[in-house]
């Protein structure tokens, strides 16, 4: 498994995560993720994804318990959670917001329910328009100093807003910012090719990246029809179906491709997201055993994924 570095922060990251959103406390009890933690462990994973919001909380107690179970150490690996929804239904204070009162009481409650001092990364899961980006840079930044985190960065913000966040950090040395938690897959791109593009060499932006696969529908399992028990059958998912439906024909070819390639179709998705050097991890998903080390086995994929089939891929998804 290679290791690169999240940015610039000095914290090495394996090419491949695994994350626990949809899956844990919902398709994934404490058993399996037991079984799936290790797998990825086996294969050098050294990053696991969650956050407060996954579950409702359930999320972060079966990766803490399953962590605990398993007898892992804590040098061992790399944990994140991440804040802005709140679980404490519409209180006031308490959901969509990063305001000071709700990050230093939700970081509490993940370390509880995770059942650790601290946690490596820590994100602000979207921006909040209704907070002072100040006000949250201090209070991610107070984190770090009270030892609850070590990084700190952000999910699904724009070019200009983590830019703000570093410049407040820089002008008041405060902790910075060095990661961003962005979706980017063949059928999303944006992003991570274009918008953030002078933020990593300007600020040494790092990426934790998700839904590599889209959701399921780059392994082509959506195009024969709704498989049974797929996410795109679980509520809030239906637009699945719809994304599956617009990109039928270049998923069709896609899996023309990979077959040529002698990997399967998720495999080379997973390995043209790994194939961008601004990307320092993957993020996997899995909602079995066996997916995960399907996907797994994308390194092989990336070792197949020639500079030519990568831009026949950019060309057909551009
Ligand atoms: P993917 O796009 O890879 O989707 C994963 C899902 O696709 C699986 O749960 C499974 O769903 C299906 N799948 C995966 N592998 C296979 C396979 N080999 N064959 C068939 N079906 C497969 O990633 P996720 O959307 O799960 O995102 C990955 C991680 O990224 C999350 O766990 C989370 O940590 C993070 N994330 C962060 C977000 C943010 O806002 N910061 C938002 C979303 C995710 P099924 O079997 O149910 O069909």
């Amino acid at each position: 498994m290679p290791y690169n570095r999240l940015g610039s922060s000095g914290l090495q990251v394996s090419q491949f995560s695994f994350g626990s959103w949809v899956t844990f406390g919902d398709q994934v009890d404490t058993g399996i993720a037991k079984e799936q933690l290790q797998v990825a462990a086996d294969a050098g994973v050294n990053f696991f994804d969650n956050a407060e919001v996954y579950a409702g909380g359930r999320s972060e107690e079966i990766m803490g318990e399953a962590i605990r179970e398993l007898g892992w150490k804590r040098h061992e690996y790399v944990i994140s959670t991440k804040l802005f929804w709140g679980i404490n239904g519409d209180m006031v204070n308490m959901q969509n917001t990063l305001n000071r009162k709700y990050l230093m009481q939700a970081i509490d409650g993940s370390l509880e329910r995770l059942g650790l001092d601290f946690v490596d990364l820590v994100y602000a899961h979207r921006p909040d328009p209704n907070t002072p980006i100040e006000e949250t840079v201090y209070a991610f930044s107070d984190m770090i100093e009270q030892g609850k985190a070590l990084y700190w960065g952000t999910s699904e913000w724009s070019a200009d807003e983590i830019r703000a966040a570093w410049e407040i950090a820089d002008r008041r040395n405060l902790r910075k910012p060095v990661m961003e938690q962005p979706q980017y897959n063949l059928l999303h791109r944006n992003k991570v090719e274009d918008e953030f593009a002078r933020l990593y060499g300007d600020i040494g932006l790092g990426l934790t990246t998700w839904s590599p696969l889209a959701s399921g529908v780059l392994t082509g399992k959506y195009l024969e029809g709704v498989p049974e028990g797929s996410r795109a059958t679980r509520k809030g998912h239906g637009d699945i179906v719809t994304v599956a439906k617009e990109n039928e024909d270049r998923v069709r070819e896609l899996v023309r491709m990979a077959e040529e390639l002698d990997v399967s179709t998720g495999q080379l998705a997973l390995a043209w997201v790994a194939a961008n050097p601004h990307v320092s991890t993957v993020i996997l998903g899995a909602s079995s055993v066996a997916q995960l080390e399907e996907n797994l086995g994308a390194l092989t994929a990336l070792e197949r994924l020639t500079p030519e089939l990568k831009k026949q891929l950019d060309d057909l998804f551009a």
